[in-house]
């Protein structure tokens, strides 16, 4: 019997607006958007920002038989958690059927979503209307604490601090539990212990970490938002084995979250900052969290032959050094074969050597794990990186 596996991808890590700076590409500049197969194949998505036209242009129609359900949490109304429904195009396929979740908005009433729909697709906003998007929907109001099943899958719902109103959720699979709390300001007592219970014991616990503690304690104090440290503090508390920092700020480069992602890895042991693209995998029997980063997407490359010393950190946290080729160059990063695992999302120090003008000259860079694969020599990975500088 094989073990149940579940599959989370994050198509949207970009919190308030979307981003197109080329400081913002690694992490990536599209508006919340995940999604979690389930185990028993049941299709969850969380929020639709812009990663959701993502996501549907590589939408797998299922091959005869039942469609799979697909069932949509949209945590609150706020533009960057709505704006890609009109822009998904699966909406508009009419043997397609999802479901819809959300909370009734004061400032909307009855069936708020579907009216979120209907106002984001009035004229003249869109060049479309309502009329030609031929999916079946169906609307489903929550409440915080409702809880409910969808196969083998639990849901449940609770309040977040933030404007307006904001869900988490929790969505327990048999593979493992996935808690998804962006949008949320620690500091309510009633609502912090909502946040823990939504967290306790999940195995991947994706936070707001849109600020960092200075900012969150002074500037934007009130704006709705948490930080790395509220995070690595609920998840230490909540036995929360993995966190995932979410919902970056627009202003806030590459740079700056790999800074953020450092810090918030001295404070709790298990650690990724959330990038488009990435794919967490519950589950699977030796290792039940794998993290996977998709491969460099635009640059051209070249194949090489340089040698390099290499300098890291090891996945369970040692420095290393060893020498080896780089055989896979590109202006953005390498491909390099190591005998060390080293950490995803973690910086290694490469040494290359270059043929100057005087004879060989080393060019140092730093570079950033993007990507780890099994390499073509036994007993080596093969590690993508992204060069900072
Ligand atoms: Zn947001
Ligand atoms: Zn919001």
């Amino acid at each position: 019997m094989t073990d149940p596996i579940a599959k989370l991808s994050f198509w949207g890590v970009r919190g308030s607006t979307p981003t197109v700076d080329p400081a913002t590409w690694r992490y990536g500049g599209n508006t919340p958007c995940l999604e979690l197969i389930a185990p028993d194949g049941t299709q969850f998505i969380l929020d639709c920002g812009t990663g959701l036209r993502v996501l549907g242009s590589r939408w797998a129609a299922p091959s005869g038989g039942k469609a799979p359900e697909t069932h949509i949490l949209v945590t609150h109304y706020h533009w960057d958690h709505i704006q890609g429904i009109s822009f998904f195009s699966p909406l508009y396929g009419e043997n397609n059927e999802f479901h819809f979740y959300s909370f009734r908005s004061r400032f909307l009433g009855r069936d708020s979503l579907k009216q979120v729909f209907e106002a984001q697709m009035a004229l003249p906003y869109f060049p479309v209307d309502m009329s030609a998007m031929n999916a079946k929907r169906k609307f489903k109001e929550m409440d915080g604490g409702d809880s409910f099943k969808v196969g083998e899958n639990k849901i449940t719902a609770r309040w977040l601090n933030h404007p307006q109103g904001c869900l988490g959720f929790r969505i327990e699979t048999p593979a493992g539990t996935v808690a998804y709390a962006t949008d949320n300001e620690p500091g309510d007592p009633k609502l912090d212990e909502g946040l823990r219970k939504l967290a306790a014991g999940a195995d991947i616990f994706i936070n707001d970490a849109q600020f960092t503690p200075e900012q969150l304690k002074t500037t934007r104090k009130g704006w709705g938002h948490s930080s790395w440290l509220e995070g690595a503090k609920v998840a230490r508390q909540t036995g929360a084995k993995t966190l995932v920092l979410f919902h970056h700020d627009p202003d806030s480069t590459d740079r700056m979250v790999d800074s953020l992602l450092r810090q918030a890895r001295e404070e709790f042991d298990s650690v990724f900052a959330a990038s488009e693209g990435m794919v967490i995998t519950l589950g699977a029997r030796d290792d039940r969290v794998q993290a996977h980063m998709p491969g460099t997407r635009t640059a051209l490359r070249r194949e090489a032959q340089f040698h390099a010393k290499v300098c890291g950190v090891t996945e369970g946290g040692k420095d290393f050094e060893e020498e080896t080729m780089v055989r896979d160059i590109s202006l953005q990063g390498a491909l390099i074969s190591l005998k060390h695992l080293p950490r995803l999302q973690s910086e290694l120090q490469v040494t290359m050597e270059a043929p100057g003008m005087d004879g060989v000259q080393a060019m140092h860079l730093r570079g950033y794990v993007v990507r780890i694969d099994a390499g073509p020599e036994k007993g080596h990975v093969a590690v993508g990186v992204v060069f900072t500088d």
